[in-house]
């Protein structure tokens, strides 16, 4: 291979999986100079993950693409459970449904990761020239950590190479323009959408073979369960395999079967089916696959390397008796064993983070798999790009691995109450063990509860249950999502959008009902107080370092009212939530009102009560790049706002923001 030199990058991200991607989204969005690597030569078409939950759409809503999901993917609410009446017959229990179903814009989609990975890569395209180099593998890797204390240094550096076309693809991926087929496992320009077919295409073509070192400030590690970068840093994953082994396949069943196309579980002596519904009439299937004599050595163990297809197929119709099963379509399929392994660690130094299946592997069946690591990679994403960008103190980042280990240690012990399931138990009492699971565990997996801790993110009181105001707004959690008018026009926003991931904190003013002059006169005061008060002080807003070439300001600031829309004026609120450009006129979208529509019935007027607000004296929230609460307040605590953001932020002397 060519020696192609030495580079420096402020942020390498090695795997361009869902969590590389997601980190590789700040990068854009907060214009960080960043490189991001895969060994692959092309991005998953097929197979893999496949469920999205609750609060990976919300994110997804906060970076503007979840509506691809609403367009391709399939709904999954309700499941149902099939299990044997004693006489030979399946019969259904269901459907169950969860309570908590609508305490979200979204509900949980199924929709294949490749898709997934599609969007996150047009978005990254959306904002910036950053794009995932591709079939470049890391090699070498050395870590100065003498370095560490200066933020400009370079303590990383990387051997990359490219690697020849065969080498990246294997030796299958043929791609023939003319007859338009390739003979990848089971990728089609039948079953590609053309923005993946053009990019099968594209990246089909040889590459020139060279190496290159690449010095960086930040390594962000997201190259899966066999991860490279966690060796490098001497970091184990810790657990263990069972010997329960299963076969997964994507088909278009052809079945009698009245479920097939949805949710749920067929139950049988030998062990439980999972049914997954999903887009272009593809279902998916996990079957129990390790009791079977054909794939079992003279010993008496079990050798994966004989399971086929076939083999799987026949397990089904075994399992799906009376009801008929087959397909002639198969996208996709795989076998694989359950292991629960966690990374005693998620980073090293400051300097290098470990994000997903690196540090965090377990059974696919509870869904989780790519929200996880996606959320991993949203979480240390923004805390690295604001670091590396000079707008947060690097402190902040040792809250990635005290914020996302917990969470990974709730997820392994979810799988193993879940994966348990399909596997132990009588038939009889199955419906209710599964049922109790999934409610003991859907806070968690859903994402509606984070268990973020206290950090210099998240400020909370002594005691839990003691937030004086909008006790539901609790700091390290979601903002719930309430479906707000714009003052201005009327307009309906969700506030998973209205927060925007766009890389900045946002001070929420829930100023309450201005139509009661006192309230007016402390929200006057409140803005007053923001801008610097009377004593000459540096404006909240002009504190602190901008993101350069973004944002000329580190924090936006929103108001949402409380009184009905025509009983109080734009004009009312002070200029800090009106900013005005002498070309472009005022900027309308920062003032909104949680007043009820008669026309969409989302948009009740009833968020206040879901937050704990006080409706007349409203409350003051920050809410951190990547949605979560990080401090509540009273309209009056300007000093202790700004003592939280003095924790995070970076100050600034130099006045260049625009309120
Ligand atoms: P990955 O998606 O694994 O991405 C890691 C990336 O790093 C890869 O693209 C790899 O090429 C790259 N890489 C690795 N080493 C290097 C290196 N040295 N240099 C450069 N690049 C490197 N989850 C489910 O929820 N349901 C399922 O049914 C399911 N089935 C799966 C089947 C298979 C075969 C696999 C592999 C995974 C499956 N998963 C499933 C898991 C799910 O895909 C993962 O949880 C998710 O992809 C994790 O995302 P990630 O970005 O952390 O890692």
């Amino acid at each position: 291979a060519k020696e192609n030199g030495e580079s420096k990058t402020d942020v390498l991200i090695i795997g361009a999986g869902p969590s590389g991607l997601m980190a590789a989204y700040w990068m854009a969005r907060c214009g960080i100079q960043a490189r991001i690597v895969d060994k692959r030569g092309t991005k998953v078409f097929t197979g893999q993950a496949d469920g999205l939950r609750v609060r990976t759409l919300e994110l997804f809503d906060s970076m503007g693409f979840q509506h691809r999901v609403q367009q391709e993917g399939h709904v999954a609410v309700e499941a149902n459970f099939w299990v044997p009446d004693g006489k030979g017959n399946l019969v259904r229990q269901g459907p169950h449904c969860s309570s908590k179903a609508n305490e979200s814009p979204f509900r949980n989609m199924l929709l294949n990761q490749g898709r997934i990975e599609r969007f996150l890569l047009d978005s990254i395209q959306n904002h910036s020239d950053l794009q995932v180099e591709r079939g470049v593998i890391a090699e070498t890797f050395e870590y100065d950590e003498q370095m560490n204390d200066d933020p400009n240094s370079y303590p990383i550096t990387v051997k990359l190479r490219t690697l020849s076309g065969e080498e990246a693809n294997g030796p299958s991926l043929r791609v023939n323009e003319t007859n338009q087929t390739t003979v990848a496992s089971g990728v089609t320009r039948g079953n590609l959408l053309m923005d993946d077919w053009n990019e099968l295409v594209e990246n089909s073509r040889a590459k020139e073979t060279k190496t290159e070192i690449v010095k960086a400030k930040y390594l962000i590690g997201c190259d899966g369960a066999h991860s490279w970068t966690r060796k490098q840093v001497n970091i184990p994953l810790e657990g263990s395999t069972t010997d329960h082994v299963w076969g997964v396949i994507d088909v278009i069943p052809i079945s009698d079967f009245p479920d097939i196309r949805r949710l749920g579980t067929v139950t049988h002596a030998s062990g439980t089916i999972l049914v997954i519904p999903r887009e272009r009439s593809m279902v998916r299937l996990y079957v129990p696959v390790q009791t079977i004599e054909e794939v079992t050595t003279s010993e008496g163990r079990f050798d994966r390397s004989k399971i086929t297809l076939e083999i799987i197929k026949r397990r089904v119709q075994a399992i799906f008796a009376p009801y008929t099963f087959d397909f002639q379509i198969c996208d996709w399929w795989a076998a694989y064993q359950i292991g629960q392994r966690i990374a005693p660690a998620f980073s090293k130094g400051n300097r290098i983070f470990l994000a997903g299946d690196a540090v965090h592997t377990h059974s696919p069946k509870v869904g989780l798999g790519m929200n996880m690591s996606m959320q991993d990679g949203f979480n240390i994403g923004w805390k690295v790009a604001l670091v590396a960008s000079g707008v947060a103190q690097p402190s902040i980042l040792s809250t990635y691995d005290a914020e996302r280990h917990r969470l990974a240690e709730m997820l392994l012990d979810f799988d193993r109450h879940w994966s348990g399931l399909f596997t132990e138990g009588d038939e009889e009492s199955k419906t209710q063990s599964m049922i109790k699971v999934v409610e003991l565990f859907e806070d968690f997996a859903d994402g509606r509860k984070s268990f973020y801790g206290a950090s210099e993110l998240v400020w909370k009181p002594e005691n839990d249950g003691d937030q004086p105001t909008a006790r539901h707004l609790i700091p390290g959690e979601r903002f719930p999502p309430v479906k707000l008018r714009m003052q201005a026009d009327g307009n309906l926003r969700w506030t998973t959008r209205l927060l925007e991931s766009d890389g900045r904190f946002r001070v929420v003013i829930l100023a309450g009902d201005m139509r009661a002059a006192t309230q007016k006169d402390r929200v006057l005061a409140l803005a007053r107080n923001l801008s610097g008060g009377n004593d000459n002080e540096l404006s909240v807003f002009d504190r602190y370092t901008p993101l350069a070439g973004r944002f000329d300001c580190a924090i936006d600031v929103i108001a949402i009212h409380s009184a009905p829309w025509t009983q109080v004026e734009f004009f009312d609120f002070p200029k800090i939530l009106r900013p005005f450009d002498p070309v472009r006129g005022w900027n309308y979208d920062k003032i909104w009102c949680d007043d009820a529509c008669i026309w969409d019935r989302d948009c009740d007027g009833k968020g206040y009560e879901r937050w704990e607000v006080d409706r007349m004296r409203g409350a003051m929230v920050v809410v951190r790049p990547d949605q979560y609460i990080g401090w509540v307040g009273e309209l009056e605590e300007v000093d202790e706002l700004t003592r939280y953001l003095d924790g995070v932020l970076i100050r600034k002397t130099a006045n260049n923001c625009p309120h």
